[in-house]
């Protein structure tokens, strides 16, 4: 499904009476199936990025357009490189082995070395495709429980003594969580949702599983993590508190 909405609604852009739905498809998050719903209206998106929207009154509304979904959907429209490949950035050249490296300087000028597909709808710029933050907490959050869960269940102690402390933590804060063994005799863990996973964020007391400098460093980490993500859930940001994001986000 695409829908499109007006930004300057502001908070109530996210109500449903004010998603548009205007496609509707039954097949495969593919780029040549997303090739034909393109084919649809990139001519009508160009043409009210370039001459705007007239109102009944003939009165003209200028129009800019932005594109926001997950990361899968927004790399298959650009016509981009799925995550696991080598030139897998949406915004620059940064390759793979290069992404660990927060010293290097990568601007927003697109990624020109991935075998690019032409981008679905051409009339969005550049500096206008915005992944959606939901997406960025749920994922990036995955990995950080990873990391921390599959460091405990190395641990021979961890069926008996670690899972019924960590499920009591999560209980504290009333969050539903257990571990449960999945094809392969393989530990998991409940999924949880974007409103528990911030809970889990802020206050999981990662101390209390992994001691010393180390525990500090992780239990930090998730907090600082959540932070980050609540600047960017705020409406207004001054160019200082941009700037100080930056770094901190490079921290
Ligand atoms: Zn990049």
């Amino acid at each position: 499904m695409m829908t499109i909405c007006l930004l300057n609604e502001g908070k109530k852009v996210l109500q449903p009476n004010n998603q548009y739905c205007i496609c509707l498809y039954a097949g495969y998050e593919k780029y040549e199936m997303l090739t034909n719903i393109s084919h649809i209206f990139k001519d009508e998106l160009s043409d009210l990025k370039n001459n705007g929207f007239f109102d009944s009154d003939g009165v003209c509304w200028p129009v800019e357009l932005f594109f926001c979904g997950d990361w899968k959907f927004m790399y298959i429209i650009m016509g981009l490189n799925a995550p696991n490949a080598n030139y897998f950035c949406l915004y620059c050249n940064c390759d793979i082995e290069s992404r660990w490296d927060m010293d290097r300087i990568w601007e927003n000028t697109g990624n020109s070395k991935c075998k690019k597909k032409p981008p679905l709808f051409p009339a969005i710029d550049q500096e206008n495709y915005i992944p959606d933050e939901l997406h960025l907490l749920l994922r990036i959050s995955d990995v950080l429980m990873e990391c921390l869960f599959n460091d405990l269940i190395k641990k021979k102690e961890f069926e008996k003594q670690i899972k019924p402390v960590i499920e009591a933590a999560f209980k504290e804060l009333s969050i539903q969580f257990e571990f449960f063994k999945s094809v392969g005799n393989k530990w998991n863990w409940t999924s949880l949702m974007g409103p528990d996973k911030k809970k889990m964020l802020k206050n999981f007391p990662v101390l209390r599983f992994i001691f010393g400098a180390r525990g500090e460093d992780i239990e930090r980490l998730w907090c600082e993590f959540y932070r980050l993500y609540s600047i960017i859930r705020q409406p207004q940001l001054s160019d200082q508190e941009i700037d100080q994001y930056k770094v901190d986000a490079e921290n």
